[in-house]
Formats: C-alpha cells, sequence, structure tokens
C-alpha cells in the first residue's frame, strides 16, 4: 500500500490574512512576471511533495480543501504524510485524531509537541529520517512528475544553512553542500516544467564553496529546459552578493536578487545581528542597477524598535530605489521558538502567526499596520510598472 502526501491548499491556510497583503500577493502572483504563477492550489509547487516522491515513487499526492475532504481521500490508506507549519498544524493534529493509520509528520513545527497529541503521529527530523523509519533507501533529490508543466518559480539546492545569527531567525547554521549528481538530477526535472525562473533555494547565496558552477548551471538549463528558461533568483545578503563579481554575474543568469533588507535602519539591524547596514545595502544596490540585475527587498514589519520614523525611512528608500526594485517580500515578524528573539520578548502561540500583523507585545499596534499597508502599496506601484 502506498502512502498518500497531503498538502491542504493555500487558501484554507491563509482565510485570516490581512486583505491587503493577500491583494497584493494575489497580483505578485497573476502571471504579470513570468515565473511568478500560481500553482493551481498552492502558491508555488510544494518541495517536500517532489523530494518524498523521489524517494518513495509509488506515493499519491492530494491537494486538501479541508480536513474532511483530506479523510475521505485517505480511506483505504494506512499512512500518510504531511509537512507541518504552524499555519496548518492543528489542521494536521484534526485529521490524526480521526484517522486509524499512521500520521508521518516533518517540518517546521516544534517536533516536542507531536507525540504527546496523538499516537499515531510520527515526528520525522528530515526527509531522510522519514527513510529510515520506513526502511527505505534514502537518496537525495526530486520528482516532479505531478507537476510536470507548471509554469511556477522552481526551486534548486546547492546548498543549506547560513553561518549568520540573525536573531529572529531559525535556519541551521551548519552549510551542508550538495553534490554535483544531485543538483543535476534537480535541474533535469526542473527542465520537465515550464518555469522561466529557478529560485536558488540556498538561505545565503555564495557561501557554500560551489556558487561559482551557477554559469554552467544556466547553461545547462538553457540547453535542455522544455520551455524558454530565463534564468535565476538568489536570496543573499548585502555583504555576500558585493563577494560576487561582475565577471560571475554577467554569465551566472542571475535575473533578480532577494537581499534580507528588512529595515533601512542601521541601529536595528545591528540590534538583529544582521550581517549588514544601510552603507552596504547601498553599495549592492549600485552594483545592481550598473549589471541591470532587478532587485526585490525583503523587508520584515514588527522588529523591535521600529516607529514612525524608522518606517518612514524604509518606505522612503523603497521609492528612491524604485527603478531598480522588482516587488518586495514583506514579512509578519513570527517569534519562532527556536529563535533568540523569542526569548528576549514576553509573547503568547498566537504571534508565531506569520499571516497576522497584531501581536501581543507591541506597544502601539497602528505604527506595524501603517507600516504594512505603506509597504504593499509600494509594493502593488511596483508591480503596475
Ligand atoms: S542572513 Fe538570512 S538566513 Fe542567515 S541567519 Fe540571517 S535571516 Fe537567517
Amino acid at each position: 500500500m502506498s502512502t498518500l502526501l497531503i498538502q491542504f491548499n493555500s487558501d484554507l491556510l491563509t482565510q485570516d490574512e490581512d486583505p491587503t497583503a493577500k491583494k497584493y500577493y494575489d497580483m505578485l502572483y497573476d502571471g504579470r512576471r513570468p515565473g511568478y504563477q500560481r500553482f493551481g492550489p498552492t502558491w508555488e509547487i510544494p518541495q517536500w511533495i517532489a523530494e518524498m516522491s523521489y524517494v518513495e515513487s509509488d506515493a499519491d499526492v492530494y491537494f486538501a480543501n479541508h480536513v474532511h475532504d483530506a479523510l475521505r481521500q485517505a480511506e483505504g490508506y494506512t499512512r500518510v504524510a504531511f509537512s507541518a507549519l504552524d499555519c496548518n498544524w492543528k489542521l494536521i493534529q484534526r485529521f490524526a485524531r480521526s484517522f486509524q493509520g499512521l500520521v508521518y509528520v516533518g517540518g517546521y513545527v516544534n517536533p516536542g509537541v507531536c507525540s504527546s497529541l496523538n499516537g499515531n503521529i510520527l515526528w520525522c527530523c528530515s526527509i531522510r529520517d522519514y527513510c529510515e523509519q520506513r526502511e527505505l533507501e534514502y537518496k537525495s533529490g526530486v520528482d516532479y512528475r505531478y507537476f510536470a508543466g507548471a509554469k511556477t518559480i522552481a526551486r534548486l539546492t546547492l546548498s543549506t544553512g547560513c553561518r549568520h545569527m540573525c536573531k529572529f531567525c531559525i535556519v541551521p547554521r551548519h552549510i551542508r553542500e550538495r553534490d554535483w549528481q544531485d543538483i543535476y538530477q534537480q535541474a533535469d526535472e526542473i527542465c520537465r516544467l515550464n518555469s522561466p525562473l529557478v529560485y536558488i533555494n540556498d538561505k545565503t547565496f555564495g557561501q557554500a564553496g560551489n556558487w561559482w558552477r551557477l554559469p554552467c548551471l544556466f547553461k545547462y538549463i538553457v540547453q535542455y529546459a522544455e520551455t524558454t528558461f530565463n534564468g535565476f533568483i538568489i536570496q543573499t545578503t548585502a555583504s555576500q552578493f558585493l563577494k560576487l563579481n561582475d565577471d560571475f554575474l554577467l554569465k551566472s543568469g542571475i535575473r533578480y536578487v532577494e537581499l534580507g533588507v528588512e529595515s533601512y535602519n542601521d541601529e536595528i539591524l545591528s540590534d538583529m545581528r544582521k550581517p549588514a547596514n544601510i552603507a552596504s545595502i547601498d553599495v549592492a544596490i549600485e552594483k545592481l542597477r550598473r549589471l541591470r540585475i532587478k532587485l526585490i527587498p525583503n523587508i520584515i514589519v514588527g522588529l523591535p524598535g521600529e516607529s514612525y520614523a524608522t518606517y518612514a525611512n524604509t518606505i522612503r528608500w523603497c521609492y528612491n530605489n524604485r527603478d531598480v526594485i522588482s516587488h518586495i517580500n514583506v514579512y509578519n515578524l513570527a517569534l519562532y521558538d527556536d529563535a533568540e528573539l523569542s526569548r528576549e520578548i514576553e509573547h503568547i502561540d498566537a504571534d508565531l502567526d506569520e499571516n497576522s500583523t497584531g501581536k501581543s507585545y507591541y506597544k502601539d499596534q497602528t505604527v506595524h499596520e501603517w507600516a504594512a499597508s505603506a509597504f504593499y502599496s509600494f509594493g502593488m506601484a511596483a508591480l503596475r510598472r
């Protein structure tokens, strides 16, 4: 009997989302930026399903609109698997209470809460761990058979981890490079999709030693992709981006750089232990402008120390650089259990909600709501250009 991999549809998980945020992300993923196009029931291709399908070739996949829907589909299966996030964890627990078989869960919730709640939930630290529990052979790679032809941005991992220690972040510090057999296996699978853009999944591109081979990978995908391939999106820091030389950048196929700007204020950046300041951000922007690479700033709403004045600095910076900005990613601060910041700020469980601007520890909620609204207005104006 095969395993059923269940993914709850994005619309179910974002029901309580701020309507302005929803309007902005609907605009971003409406296809006006090639590659930024929803994969039907989810915003992007769920990477965990592609990785699980690779290790378990007879696994079935189901996109569920609700718990009842998932339970109906799971009838006859003796085991299912989920990737848990804070926003779907309650739904998974409800499912597990009514399901007779085993529920394998991995992902991004605190594993400690799993075993105590339902006896049939088995926590997996990773897909490798899942394979060990099931006595399957583990192999690192992806299988996009369920997503063939998707125009959504695909993800390709050269490495995992990040050496920095930003206070709000829970990315593991240890860098693990993928080997080239694994990377080209991912590239071959991406060629089956119809995506004009590939997102390099590395948390801070340039830290792992294999960054310099991106131009070869670019040529390879251009040659073998079934559709026109435009290039890559990378995410990195200003200081790391400045280490990449012009020659590499021109040959690499990098079209967009997501920079973790978060806040254009030195005091806040330094307090969060961000490896950037406004001077390094400005030099990075000039380099992007000169090389005609588009910028996607990541902005966080709700960092400690933000006020009308500091938010105004960041918003002004966005408008001053609108010629180089494609669009922005706006995140509400979420205090993850393992993040250093969560030990500094007294908070409640609801503060984990990434979709909510409201946090219990804000003295004045309105300043953050005002800022979120201003960032989304800027983002929508950028998308209309
Ligand atoms: S640079 Fe980015 S990935 Fe690295 S610790 Fe900071 S926020 Fe996390």
